[in-house]
């Protein structure tokens, strides 16, 4: 069974790629029957705070990303990690290495001055354990010094590395915890973790902790490397682009569902298939899938595909992530009336729109309340002689039936009896039902606010 995980480092607020990460994670272990795991890799106790864990606790939750059982704090399995470099020290893999941090710099400088190779090398290599001194030390794996060391990764291909270039790296410091290299390993075997599916930035990483597993007799995990993503400039994404952090999305107002699919597209494509729904990304996603070149990431493509979301998602999720939007940018709750006009309008007000914000302008005139105070446009469009068209319609409404068809033909007719283009009509009419002159169709607005609040609205502004 496929076992996957996202391992992020809480030291600032969510970025995204760490979300497309843990999207790929999921979707390969989701759609295999498998299972996907969180481990918050706190050990860096300098950097790491719960503020920083709790945002990704909830981007993942926004995001849909659900993880199978607790989540993994790396920095409380200190023990066991110090434990297996013990068992490396037993094996003789690793070595107690007594250098100062100025022999070493020493040992770097020499290297350099003479044109060799500045990788360290320690004297406690190979030296007889009786000749160790009372002192402090770090723990170090005796890396193989010939040779290469090969890692077969399902998006890189083979990827070779001379060993010569390979450090003895550090497993314990010298105060007893473990260093990054080691506690990765530990936790991904210990978690049973199959597939390590995760930012090109650590392939080296693997090179150095493959040693790790073949020292201590574990199977390595099959490795996916994913490309960076880039800005639409071809440099690294930044804050420049524009928003970095997931929760940024969020409180822009974008649907989980198309943030799923654009990142999912993101540096991994499925034929020529832009859009598409979970179920066919968790049928459809594969490492094969994913590209080796870094992916830029394109604005207008995550607006386009949320607004598709948008538009094919149930009325009943909408109002409910409308909700959760409103929460995350701490406006003020829905009453339940406003509820009530939303549901009621959903079908005309998700067309076209590309954010919850957008909708939610959109169904402005459905969320306000009597007198509706109009905009300085609208203002201009209830002149006196549009007022007075206002007054002349409302015994044509008042005997419409309040349906589409009902609405059309009373302002059809009102229109042809007075010889105005409906235009004419329609702009004092949006000025005073939704005080703007921007809005839904006129007829939408009066279905959903219904026949009593449209005539009282009516009545305000001709009055
Ligand atoms: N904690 C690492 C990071 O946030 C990830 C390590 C891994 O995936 O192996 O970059």
């Amino acid at each position: 069974p496929v076992v996957t995980r996202i391992a992020p480092s809480p030291t600032g607020f969510m970025h995204i790629g760490t979300a497309r990460t843990a999207l790929f994670n999921w979707l390969y272990a989701r759609g295999r029957g498998g299972k996907f795991l969180l481990r918050i890799e706190d050990t860096d106790r300098e950097r790491s705070t719960p503020e920083a864990t709790e945002a990704i606790l909830r981007g993942m939750r926004w995001l849909g990303l659900d993880w199978d059982g607790e989540a993994v704090s790396q920095f409380e399995r200190a023990g066991r990690h110090a434990e297996v470099a013990h068992e490396l020290l037993a094996r003789g893999a690793a070595y107690k290495c007594f250098a100062t941090p100025e022999e070493i710099t020493a040992f770097r400088e020499a290297a350099r001055a003479e044109g060799r190779s500045t990788t360290f090398q320690s004297p406690w290599r190979d030296a007889d354990p009786s000749t160790h001194p009372d002192a402090p030390y770090v723990v170090r794996i005796k890396a193989p010094r010939e040779g290469e060391t090969v890692i077969e990764d399902a998006v890189q291909g083979t990827v070779r590395w001379k060993n010569a270039d390979l450090d003895d790296m550090v497993l314990l410091r010298s105060d007893g915890t473990p260093t990054y290299m080691l506690a990765v390993v530990v936790d991904d075997v210990d978690m049973g973790i199959t597939h390590v599916i995760r930012g090109d930035d650590h392939l080296a990483n693997a090179a150095r902790q493959s040693l790790i597993y073949t020292a201590m007799g574990w199977p390595l995990p099959v490795y996916a490397h994913i490309p960076l993503i880039l800005g639409p400039d071809g440099k690294k994404l930044s804050k420049r682009h524009g928003a970095t952090g997931v929760e940024e999305y969020q409180k822009m107002g974008y649907p989980a569902a198309g943030m799923r699919n654009y990142l999912a597209r993101l540096g991994w494509s499925h034929g020529d298939d832009e859009f598409f729904t979970d179920a066919q990304a968790l049928d459809w996603f594969d490492l094969d899938g994913i590209n080796k070149a870094a992916a830029r990431f394109d604005f207008k493509k995550l607006e386009n595909l949320c607004g598709q979301h948008i538009a094919a998602a149930e009325n009943s999720d909408l109002l409910e992530e409308l909700i959760a939007y409103l929460a995350a940018i701490e406006a003020a709750p829905l009453s339940e009336t406003q509820k009530d006009a939303l549901s009621r309008g959903m079908d005309s007000l998700k067309e076209r729109a590309k954010t919850f914000g957008e909708l939610l302008e959109k169904a402005h005139f459905a969320l306000t309340e009597r007198p509706i105070v109009p905009d300085e446009k609208a203002a201009g469009a209830l002149d006196p002689v549009s007022r007075g068209i206002l007054e002349e319609l409302t015994p044509h409404l008042q005997n419409a039936s309040w349906t589409r068809d009902g609405l059309e033909g009373a302002v059809k007719e009102f229109a042809d009896l007075k010889g105005l283009k409906l235009g004419k009509i329609a702009q004092p009419l949006r000025a005073a039902l939704a005080g703007r002159t921007a809005t839904p169709s006129v007829f939408d607005m009066m279905l959903v606010i219904g026949r009593e609040e449209t005539l009282g609205r009516i009545a305000d502004a001709a009055g």
